[in-house]
Parts: structure tokens; sequence; C-alpha cells
């Protein structure tokens, strides 16, 4: 449609209403790009959030493990290591923070599936355990500092963020297999010095949950730990 043309009522009524879906389609569309897991970059604003659940951690006795998960660009839930309290090997800060979050969607009346748009921050390298739950839970992208050499489940140890599961056809998966089927993105380096210097602190003055040692001495600070 030529500017200069004058236009008649309806014509007018047509263009305006032309133009309003063409800035509305544009402006979803830019929305979707924006919140999509996969168009979101590191932000280390969010890791110093997980770091200050690590230091929590840290304060009270546990392996200084912490973590955020992120909707829409903001915080929807939080967690740190609380096992030696609870004398609960599960009671990581990811399975703590998924949780929370399952509780925050629940409470806004969305469905669960809503965990696909979201994002972990966590200042070490998820375990066997947590990455498994954290796939099956639906994350797509995990954000983490340090490598856990000793029990990584995004690759250290075991690469559960992408195994593939045996079943043939999407038909013949189970719910749990159907989540697994889709990747779980783990991206490591965060801010990966201030979470070994945590751990270094932990193991400094020792675990005091941890099983005592039969023939070592002297053990020194890991780089990295769960
Ligand atoms: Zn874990």
């Amino acid at each position: 449609m030529k500017q200069n043309k004058k236009l008649t009522k309806i014509e007018s009524i047509v263009y305006n209403k032309t133009m309003e879906n063409v800035l509305t389609e544009s402006t979803v569309s830019k929305k979707t790009i924006e919140s999509n897991v996969y168009f979101q970059n590191i932000n280390e604003e969010f890791m110093k959030k997980a770091l200050v659940m690590a230091k929590v951690a840290l304060e009270k006795g546990e392996v200084p493990v912490g973590c955020v998960i992120i909707h829409d660009n903001i915080v929807i839930a939080d967690g740190y290591n609380d096992v030696n309290r609870t004398k609960n090997a599960t009671r990581h800060a990811e399975i703590i923070a998924l949780e929370k979050a399952r509780f925050y969607f629940l409470q806004a009346g969305k469905n669960l599936n809503s965990m696909s748009e979201c994002v972990l921050y966590v200042t070490t390298e998820p375990c066997i355990m947590c990455a498994a739950a954290l796939r099956i839970s639906g994350l797509k992208k995990v954000f983490y500092g340090c490598t856990n050499q000793r029990f990584g489940g995004c690759g250290s140890r075991l690469d559960v963020s992408s195994i593939k599961t045996e079943a043939k056809s999407k038909s013949n998966l189970s719910q749990c297999e159907l989540q697994m089927s889709s990747n779980l993105e783990c991206i490591s380096g965060c801010l990966s010095q201030e979470s070994i210097n945590l751990l270094k602190l932990f193991y400094t003055f020792e675990n005091p949950s941890a099983p005592q040692p039969k023939c070592k001495t002297g053990r020194k600070a890991p780089n990295q730990n769960d």
C-alpha cells in the first residue's frame, strides 16, 4: 500500500489492523526467541547468586554447592547442599531447587512442561544423580562452574546429559524415557575459580560427616567435588 495514497475509511481500518498484527507478531516472536533456553547466553549475575547459596552451605558445614533455576529471566528457585544436616545423601542443591521450581509452577497453576523453559546455574558440575534428575524433569540447559571429576554427570564421570535411551520408537517410551530422549545441554566454566575456592575452603576444614579415610593422612584439598 503506497503511503501517499489517500485511504478510504475502510482501507484505513484494514491498514491499521494489518500494521497492528505485524507489530504484535514481531513482538511475540522476539519474546519467544529471548525466552527460548537455546538462545539464552550465560549470565554471571545468576552464577553469583548460585555462589551465594554455596557460601550458605559452607557456613552450615555442607559441601559448598549452590544453584538457582531461572525462568523468564528471573530466579524462581534456589538450593544448596543439605546432606549433612538431614543425613540424607540425596539432598543435593539441584534436587532441592527442582522441588522448589516444581512447587512454583504448580502454585502458579502452570503445567510442569514449563520446566523445559528453565535454565539452571550451579557452582559445580551436577553429579550423576542430579544430572539424571534435571534431564528427567525436562530442563534443557545447565551452566556450571567447576567440573566434578569424582561424580560429574555432564561428562566428567558419565555423560548422563546426553545418554541415549534404548527404546526404538517414541510411542514405546515411558514418560521418564521420553524426557530422557531430549538432551540436557551442559556448559562449564562460569566463575569456576570462585567455586573451586569455596570447595578448597571446605576441604581445608574437612567434611565432618565424611567417612574416615582408612590409610590416608594429610588429605589435600581437591580442585572440585560435589
Ligand atoms: Zn548431585
